[in-house]
């Protein structure tokens, strides 16, 4: 078991700073988003012990790290290129870690056999790892991320060079691995939102090398503290909070698609549920399939809606639900 805390860690690259405070408690699943360049890697690498931090501490159950060489970390890291050996077979690569921990033969072949089991690649030991394809590089690199029994298991992008069913089956492998070795705390990281939500305990969302908001999928999504998590956990729009008369000291209302209504003919809801807009303008529409996501025009101002059908008229009403407004200041939400 190990909960990993950073306290004021910091690294600056000549044109990067990495200045961050967070906590991993002990066996759970968090993940971090952000977009290109904000950090994610050099956060991963600090931890890791591939790049020393230039200040704060890196705890792992109360005793700091900082100094402590990679290999006697008690963390492993897959990478989004699996950094396989390719000199080696996938017993070899696997067995690696046991080896350096001068662990006996017998014992490596039947922790190998077991690991291979684990990942799903029974009876793979001899088999070359550059004849392997995408899906099953990413087990060998989880079995042997496995082989040195981490406590803390890092996972730096590792589905983005698979397609997308296979990303699918892969993430619940990966959670189905976390959630089978109860001791292990996974911190992975993506920037695809549907990927952490669908596997994370906890989501953090960082921006420029600082954490923009930690919480549940549900809350970044629901409840993001600022605007910029609304955008990036998903789609929204926002409108000034000068259109309406609020009684709430706001400069933004932000709302999901899935937040309005569209209605052709009498609406039956209660209105005063409702942020009621009129006269908006269809100007485009997606079909995804399960939904429209249409376009819409209103007084300048571009609104994504979630709807069933495709309206026919090119002016419609829209109904907004109140209890899905989020109030933003300053680019912060407003309670
Ligand atoms: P992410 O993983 O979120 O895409 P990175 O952690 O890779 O972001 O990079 C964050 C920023 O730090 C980038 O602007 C990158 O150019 C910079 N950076 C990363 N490593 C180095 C380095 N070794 N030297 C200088 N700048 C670096």
């Amino acid at each position: 078991m190990a909960k990993l805390e950073l306290k004021g860690l910091k690294k600056k690259y000549p044109d990067f700073t990495l200045d961050l405070d967070l906590e991993v408690n002990e066996g759970e699943f968090l993940t971090i988003i952000g977009p290109s360049g904000s950090g994610k890697s050099t956060l991963l690498s600090l931890i890791s012990g591939l790049e020393d931090p230039d200040e704060g501490q890196i705890l792992v159950d109360g005793k700091d790290i900082v100094k402590v060489p990679v290999q006697k970390r008690g963390i492993s890291m897959v990478f989004q290129d699996y950094a396989l050996f390719p000199n080696m077979n996938v017993e070899k690569n696997i067995a690696y870690a046991m080896k350096i921990r001068k662990i006996r033969k017998k014992e490596r072949k039947e922790d190998v056999n077991a690991l291979l089991s684990f990942v799903n690649l029974p009876g793979y030991n001899k088999r070359k790892v550059t004849t392997l394809s995408g899906g099953e590089s990413q087990r060998v690199a989880l079995a042997r991320a496995l082989s040195s029994q981490p406590s803390i298991l890092l996972l730096d992008e590792p589905l983005s060079a698979l397609d997308a069913a296979l990303r699918r089956r892969m993430r619940d492998e990966i959670r189905r691995i976390h959630d089978e070795n109860p001791a292990l705390t996974t911190i992975y990281v993506t920037h695809d939102r549907e990927e952490a939500f669908s596997i994370s305990d906890r989501i953090a969302v960082i921006r420029s090398g600082k954490i923009e908001m930690t919480g549940t999928p549900q809350a970044v999504y629901r409840e993001p503290e600022t605007l910029f998590t609304a955008y990036f956990t998903g789609e929204g729009t926002s409108l000034p909070g000068t259109m309406f008369n609020l009684d709430i000291e706001a400069d933004t209302i932000f709302f999901r698609p899935e937040a309005v209504t569209v209605r052709e003919g009498v609406f039956y809801g209660d209105s005063d549920a409702f942020l009621i807009l009129e006269n908006v303008e269809v100007s485009g529409a997606e079909y995804l399939g399960h939904c429209y996501m249409l376009g819409l025009q209103y007084d300048g101002h571009r609104i994504l809606a979630q709807s069933g059908f495709y309206p026919k008229d090119k002016y419609i009403t829209i109904y907004i639900r109140k209890t899905q407004l989020i109030f933003f200041k300053d680019g912060s939400i407003v309670k």
